[in-house]
């Protein structure tokens, strides 16, 4: 392919709607997207990484149910010419683009080699059929004939959740048809090693949907360390449930059943349960006890902490005082939860604590963070907040040699070792809600049982 033609490809698409073609589930940090908004010094430069960022959201739109990490179809990429494996016949291909509007559907039809004049005529005449003017996510069938390259059928996913197919008629326009999308709920499971970096990267690897990563280290985040006291070799299950539509795009985020983290300290396994009369699924162990305590052991996320021994990051504090809290390692933006219930009592810059947050927690009880990033959006002093809640993100702020959360428990001023500080328990489960729970504990238990 020609440097013009290239050029034509890459300027014909609005880069904005490629951006927005990821899964919902990329995490922000790893985003391609991000990349390619931050290198784009150029449309050359630009076309690789915005042809890997479409293929990877065309094939996370269209391929079938059963595979948790889709493989991106080549033939989805504007730049290949080939036809798609998964073409119907040799002589057609699929292309998905994001378009909003007639002029966006016609360029991006030209882009795709149909000719100029039928590629508008046909965007005409689709986005009539469609009825929307709004962005929409559209994969279109393209067809060789000897007339060249024409449309054969338009997929769109509509702004109002419906997906419709248009195929063309001979006499050029379009007929329409809603696409009955007949969701299946599967239950799948992974079991792995943390043998990287960070919990996060080990999960991903085996199998776990990253948009689980977080839940799954919440579930645990009472129980262990993540920094000191989850370390490689280390091993994990999860079993989840997902609804998968035949168009192969996941209409629910995928939801955790059961979690299990084996660790030197000791083993946990929880069970999702949302008890009566409560409306957000909670986590208990096979006794029907409660994960939750008074304050988390790890107050941010969990999965994206370096598990590394030896990481140190205040040398200068270690010589100069002593050290009050914990440090967890994690790149710069990883969410910190508050730790327990509490209210805000101090949110802004503070010499060498950096950005730093205190929480009261009531009964001369506090919790410290340091070195923060940013805070959350509308943190300010004398706000309440709940457990597990976001409260600011990690970053390097004030005395500080690389990103980190600094986290201290003080007790009426008096800093605590937060590794040995034990907070109490939530009421396990009881009567009805314990024979509800029982029921589904080895209803999910069966489930995993039938996974294996
Ligand atoms: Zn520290």
């Amino acid at each position: 392919m020609g440097t013009r033609e290239l050029e034509r490809e890459t300027t014909s698409f609005d880069p904005k709607t490629w951006v927005d073609l990821k899964p919902v589930s990329a995490p922000v940090e790893d985003a391609p997207a991000e990349a390619v908004k931050s290198t784009r010094p150029k449309p050359i430069l630009f076309a690789a990484p915005a042809a890997l960022v479409l293929a990877a959201g065309g094939a996370y739109f269209l391929w079938p149910s059963g595979e948790a990490e889709p493989t991106p179809v080549p033939a989805a990429t504007p730049l290949a010419d080939a036809p798609t494996q998964a073409s119907p016949s040799p002589s057609t291909s699929v292309r998905i683009v994001q378009v909003r509007g007639v002029d966006d559907l016609g360029f991006s039809l030209e882009a795709m080699g149909v000719a100029t004049g039928d590629a508008f005529t046909m965007a005409e005449e689709a986005i009539a059929a469609l009825g929307t003017q709004e962005q929409m996510r559209v994969a279109v069938e393209l067809e060789d004939g000897g007339g060249g390259r024409t449309v054969r059928t338009i997929s769109a996913e509509l702004p109002n959740g419906t997906t419709v197919k248009l195929t063309r008629q001979s006499d050029g326009t379009f007929k329409r048809e809603n696409v009955l999308d007949a969701a299946t709920t599967q239950v799948r499971s992974v079991t792995g090693t943390i043998n990287q970096n960070t919990f996060y990267a080990s999960a991903v690897e085996a199998g776990l949907p990253d948009s689980l990563t977080t839940p799954f280290a919440k579930a645990f985040s009472f129980d262990f360390d993540f920094q000191r006291e989850v370390a490689i070799g280390d091993t994990f299950s999860a079993t989840w449930e997902e609804t998968v539509t035949e168009s192969g795009r996941n209409t629910v985020p995928p939801k955790l059943l059961y979690v299990r983290l084996n660790t030197a300290k000791g083993s946990k396994t929880y069970y999702a349960f949302t008890p009566p009369d409560e409306t957000v699924q909670r986590w208990f162990d096979e006794s029907g006890q409660g994960n939750e305590r008074g304050l988390m052991r790890t107050p941010v996320d969990g999965a994206r902490i370096t598990s590394k021994y030896g990481y140190r990051t205040h040398p200068i504090s270690r010589v100069q005082r002593k050290h009050n809290g914990v440090d967890f390692a994690a790149p710069t933006g990883t969410p910190i939860y508050a730790s327990g219930d509490a209210t805000v009592a101090f949110a802004a810059p503070r010499g060498a604590a950096g950005n730093f947050i205190r929480l009261d927690h009531g009964e001369g009880m506090q919790t410290w963070y340091m070195h923060l990033n940013a805070f959350a959006e509308g943190l300010v002093v004398g706000k309440p907040v709940t457990q597990g809640e976001i409260i600011g993100y990690v970053g390097t702020t004030g005395g500080s040699t690389g990103p980190h959360l600094h986290y201290e428990i003080r007790i009426n001023g008096e800093p605590l070792d937060p590794l040995t500080f034990e907070t109490s328990e939530v009421e396990a489960l009881a009567g009805e809600a314990l024979t509800m729970f029982t029921t589904q504990r080895d209803s999910t238990k069966a489930a995993i049982d039938q996974g294996n």
